[in-house]
């Protein structure tokens, strides 16, 4: 038998394929798994081994050597490599660039698989009993002692030393040789909390709970469906603290984490140093160490955002997708996964239960539970004594509006204030009016480089584009007639905080939006604001709307309500029902039951009917019987490939190239074809759009078709010209 001698290696560059590098040099093959360093044209790149062969198919004269093996084990687990490369193959992208998602920045370098141990400084007790002996002229000394004593557990990172004293270090060592101080390791940062005691749950959540309890082990899709406020955190709590119980470890997905601070707080208190958070504003050291523990399992419970369902995980025993419907489970550009159904397909390799929860789930996960694929759990009444808001509709055709506010709407937001209540004003754009018209001529302010009107913002006197971010100062005369007859049409939230300001003088108003904030701080902090009593009314964007508990807010206003009701995209109705849905979950979820205002110019439609009632089942039922007429997903299999160029025919042209070259591929496997079109916004950021959806009722021979095609277009020449992508499984149709 012939020995190994070629490793088959995924490279961070944008090509579907492997690389083959030798290492009959070495002592041993490297593992599948492992990251090796390897020359790359002219640089040396992090790699890593995704097989070994004893040939390749160029002679070995022509292959490059591997520079370095970086990891002598594995050092991402089988059960996640083959998740990998199963999630490569189902969205036909590069391996390289899905092994790159999947690893903390540090390690997509040469650094060592193991972080560095996180330490402190403690004052031992020859320390203590120097401080009282110490010679004045040792005033480094003494100042790094008193510090460690005053110290809670007499112990200090080396940083806040640091800061205190810029010779610390030098201190340290020599405080060190002489056993006053000594270095502790701390497996996770920050002190050990009292856990906060889980109360007892109701009889729903005890049916949900003991159900999860049962799969544990097996391979198993839940849909936990319970309306907004019923529980159902704690229903993925219990079940963590189970599979803690069993050994095992809990993965948690929650869409955005700046947006949910008070879910993180609720599982750090509960689980303390058991909980590893991965997001987006840890430092790359601090997101590796968290990797690791998650790798290495003395993080019991991993939570975090998309990525974090390619978190390794030392013993899987469940994982848990929050908001399941939300769109941010689905990375947009580059990579373009869905976090969601992946949970479903690791889950499926792991052999453990999946527990997708919502209060509006997607139209995808209702025909799972529809066709016996997910097990459904309801929890149907609110947690407590808290009952579903009123939700009244309010008829745009018969109601005239002051800075986007009906009658009704200011004389509800009055009455709230008369109790001393607290209420939520939606907005669907920030900025203080949408576009700037001249009433003379028509003018609008449009982008330059867009198909879109710019924002005027109020402050800074700017217009600015939403979707490229440029930015001009507002003209005061008509750049076409030149006369002053300027007019901010519509709202946006600055116009409407402006406006309750106004009416109201004596209520705090407070706005939250992207503008308004700086950073994730920011958010806690307005929310802390609010839930302190600070704030009377809130205006916000949708940001406002996700999972947030505001014990005081017993009125929800929504002012426009129709953006998505008739869009192009198949899911805007979809989508504009689990935004009201979420929006008036906000509203009474305390003793006091909440209203909801939802301004509209179409009463009738079947959606706010639905929603009046809080009948999402009745809404999905509808949809799902109209999707499944339409040829739409989740009964078609749908892929849009999309195509951009700075110049204005490319696109088109690109995508009737490849439908063309494709269409006996296409008829052969049953796949469907469509005419190429530009996007709906044609131009975006100084580029013109076009695309293309190919669509399959038959899964297999859909994904078999997709490799052969996007080979073919990969390999081609045309492809040069354009920047092209295919999205499998899209979630926005443009
Ligand atoms: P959801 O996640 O479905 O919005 P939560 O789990 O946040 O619901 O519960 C809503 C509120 O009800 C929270 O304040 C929570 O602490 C409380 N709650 C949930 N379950 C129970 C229970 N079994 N007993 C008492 N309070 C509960
Ligand atoms: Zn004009
Ligand atoms: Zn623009």
């Amino acid at each position: 038998m012939s020995a190994k001698r070629i490793v088959q290696v995924a490279l961070p560059v944008r090509l579907r394929r492997l690389f083959d590098y030798r290492v009959d040099h070495l002592a041993k093959v490297p593992d599948t798994g492992a990251r090796v360093l390897v020359p790359l044209q002219k640089r040396k790149v992090v790699g890593v081994v995704c097989a070994s062969s004893e040939n390749s198919a160029l002679p070995l004269s022509k292959l490059k050597a591997v520079s370095r093996v970086l990891d002598d084990k594995p050092l991402l687990p089988k059960e996640l490599f083959r998740l990998l490369l199963w999630a490569a193959a189902y969205y036909h992208h590069p391996i390289g660039d899905v092994l790159q998602t999947a690893l903390p920045v540090r390690l997509r370098r040469d650094c060592p698989a193991e972080p560095r141990p996180l330490y402190l400084w403690r004052i031992s007790d020859a320390g203590r009993e120097r401080l009282g002996t110490i010679p004045a002229r040792y005033a480094a000394q003494r100042q790094v002692l008193e510090l460690l004593v005053g110290a809670e557990g007499g112990a200090l990172p080396s940083q806040s030393l640091s800061s205190a004293l810029p010779n610390a270090t030098t201190v340290l060592a020599r405080l060190e040789t002489q056993s006053f101080v000594e270095k502790v390791v701390v497996d996770v940062p920050g002190l050990p909390r009292d856990r906060e005691t889980a109360p007892t749950l109701n009889t729903a959540q005890q049916v949900a709970s003991v159900s999860l309890e049962e799969a544990a082990g097996t391979y198993a899709p839940f849909l936990l469906d319970g309306i907004t406020g019923s529980g159902k955190t704690e229903v993925y709590l219990d079940c963590a603290c189970r599979t803690i119980a069993r050994g095992r470890q809990a993965l948690v997905l929650v869409p955005e984490i700046a947006l949910t601070p008070q879910l993180i707080s609720r599982f750090e208190g509960r689980l303390g140093s058991a909980l590893a958070v991965l997001h987006s504003g840890l430092t790359d050291t601090e997101r590796h160490r968290a990797w690791w523990r998650a790798r290495e399992g003395s993080a019991a419970v991993v939570l975090g955002t998309r990525s974090a369902v390619f978190a390794p995980l030392a013993r899987p025993g469940v994982i848990i997708v929050d908001e399941e419907h939300d769109l941010s489970y689905k990375q947009r550009e580059g990579f373009r996964y869905q976090a969601r159904d992946i949970a479903v397909k690791r889950a499926q390799l792991a052999d453990i239960p999946v527990v997708l929860g919502s209060a509006t789930p997607s139209l995808e996960s209702m025909a799972n539970v529809a066709n016996g694929r997910y097990r459904h759990l309801k929890l149907e009444s609110r947690a407590g004594s808290a009952r579903l808001p009123k939700i009244e509709i309010l008829d745009l055709n018969r109601l005239a509006l002051n800075d986007g506010l009906s009658a009704p709407v200011v004389g509800a937001l009055k009455q709230c204030l008369l109790r001393g209540e607290q209420s939520l004003v939606f907005v669907n754009r920030r900025g203080f009016a949408p576009v700037i018209v001249c009433t003379d001529c028509g003018w609008q302010a449009l982008c330059p480089r867009c198909d879109a009107r710019q924002t005027l913002h109020r402050g800074t006197g700017r217009m600015i584009c939403h979707h490229c971010g440029r930015q001009a100062p507002a003209p005061s005369t008509c750049p076409q007639c030149q006369k002053e007859t300027l007019f901010p049409a519509g709202e946006g939230t600055q116009r409407v905080e402006e406006a309750l300001v106004r009416i109201f003088p004596e209520a705090a108003v407070m706005r939250i939006d992207s503008d308004a904030l700086g950073g994730p701080d920011d958010m806690a902090r307005a929310l802390q604001a609010v839930r302190d009593r600070k704030v009377d009314i809130l205006v916000g964007t949708q940001m406002l709307s996700k999972g947030h508990d505001f014990a005081g807010v017993t009125l929800v206003c929504v002012l426009a309500a129709d953006h998505g009701l008739y869009s192009l995209d198949f899911r805007g109705s979809e989508r504009l029902f689990q935004q009201l849905s979420q929006v008036s979950g906000r509203a009474g979820r305390r003793e006091t039951r909440g209203a909801v205002l939802v301004q509209t110019a179409h009463p009738e439609d079947p959606a706010f009917v639905r929603l009046r009632e809080h009948n999402f089942a009745g809404f999905a039922k509808a949809a799902l019987v109209e999707r499944k007429t339409a040829g739409y997903p989740p009964y078609v299999r749908f892929a849009l490939m999309r195509a951009e160029s700075t110049q204005s025919g490319a696109p088109i042209r690109f995508l009737q190239s490849v439908a063309l070259a494709a269409e006996n591929l296409a008829s052969r496997s049953a796949v469907e074809i469509m005419t190429p079109v530009p996007s709906p916004m044609e131009r975006r950021a100084g580029r013109y759009r076009a695309q293309l959806v190919v669509r399959s009722k038959d899964e297999r021979r859909f994904h078999r078709f997709l490799e052969d095609w996007v080979q073919g277009i990969e390999t081609s020449r045309t492809a040069a010209r354009v920047r092209w992508s295919l999205d499998v499984d899209p979630q926005e149709m443009y």
